[in-house]
C-alpha cells in the first residue's frame, strides 16, 4: 500500500517547507499541479499554450485537463509508492476523480494534512517578509532583531507606502517577492484559498480523513506533528 498524502494550507502557512521534509522522511515526490502547469510555459504545443493562457487569467484550469496531468505525473515511476499532493484537489470534481483513480489502482488516500493559520497571521507572514539576496528571510512583525525597517510614504501618495528593510550587519537592502508587495494582491490570494479549499475541506472532513495542524507553531513543532499523523495514517 502506498502513502497518498494532501496537503493544504493557506499562503504563508509553511506549506511548502513541510511537504520537502515530507518528501525527504518518506521518500515520496510533492506534486504541485501549480508547478506542472508552469513548467508548461516553455512549450509552444497547442495544449500548453492553452493552459498558461488560462492560468494567467488567473482562472483554474478544467478539471478535465487538470485530472489528465495528474494521471500522468502519478503514472511515473517515482509516485508508484505514493505522492504529497500540494494544489490538487481543487475542486469537488477533482476531488472524486482521485478517489476513483487511486481506487482502480488499490490505493487510497492516507490523509489530507491541513496546516491551520488565522488569517490575520497568514496576511503578517506575506506582508512583513523581507529576504537577502541568498534567500535568507526575515519579518518585519515576528523576526526583526537583526534588521531596520520602516514604510516609506510616495511623496504624492500614488501608490501605498513601500517597505525599506536593511540588514543591520552589512546594510543590505532587502527584498520582497513582488506578489507580497501589495496588501490588495495579499487578501485576495487569501481570500480565493478560502473559496477554493472550504468545499474541499468539508468533503474530505466527511471522510474521516481531514487532520488539522496549528501552523502557528515553530516549524519543527509542526514537523513533528505531521510525521505522528503520517505515521497513524500509515498503519490505518
Ligand atoms: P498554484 O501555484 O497552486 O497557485 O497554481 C497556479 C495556477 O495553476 C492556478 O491559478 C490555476 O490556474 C492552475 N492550477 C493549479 N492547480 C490547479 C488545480 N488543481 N485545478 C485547476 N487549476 C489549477
Amino acid at each position: 500500500m502506498g502513502l497518498f498524502l494532501i496537503i493544504m494550507g493557506v499562503q504563508g502557512a509553511g506549506k511548502g517547507e513541510q511537504a520537502r521534509k515530507i518528501q525527504s522522511k518518506y521518500g515520496i515526490p510533492q506534486v504541485s499541479t501549480g508547478d506542472l502547469f508552469r513548467a508548461m510555459r516553455s512549450r509552444t504545443d497547442e495544449f500548453a499554450l492553452k493552459i498558461t493562457k488560462r492560468m494567467d487569467s488567473g482562472e483554474l484550469i478544467s478539471d478535465e485537463d487538470t485530472n489528465e496531468i495528474v494521471r500522468q505525473r502519478l503514472s511515473q515511476p517515482d509516485a508508484a509508492n505514493g505522492v504529497i499532493l500540494d494544489g490538487y484537489p481543487r475542486t469537488p470534481g477533482q476531488a472524486a476523480w482521485l478517489e476513483n483513480h487511486l481506487a482502480e489502482q488499490g490505493q487510497k488516500i492516507n490523509a489530507v494534512l491541513l496546516l491551520d493559520l488565522n488569517l490575520y497571521d497568514a496576511f503578517r507572514r506575506a506582508f512583513g517578509r523581507v529576504s537577502t539576496s541568498d534567500g535568507t528571510s526575515y519579518n518585519i512583525y515576528t523576526n526583526a532583531e537583526s534588521i531596520q525597517w520602516q514604510f516609506s510614504d510616495h511623496p504624492e501618495a500614488a501608490y501605498p507606502p513601500r517597505l525599506d528593510a536593511t540588514l543591520k550587519t552589512t546594510g543590505e537592502k532587502l527584498k520582497r517577492r513582488a506578489d507580497d508587495a501589495s496588501a490588495h494582491a495579499i487578501i485576495k490570494r487569501i481570500d480565493k484559498y478560502l473559496q477554493e479549499t472550504q468545499p474541499l475541506i468539508a468533503y474530505y472532513r466527511e471522510k474521516g480523513l481531514v487532520q488539522m495542524v496549528d501552523a502557528a507553531q515553530s516549524i519543527e513543532v509542526v514537523s513533528q506533528q505531521i510525521i505522528s499523523i503520517i505515521d497513524a495514517a500509515k498503519s490505518r
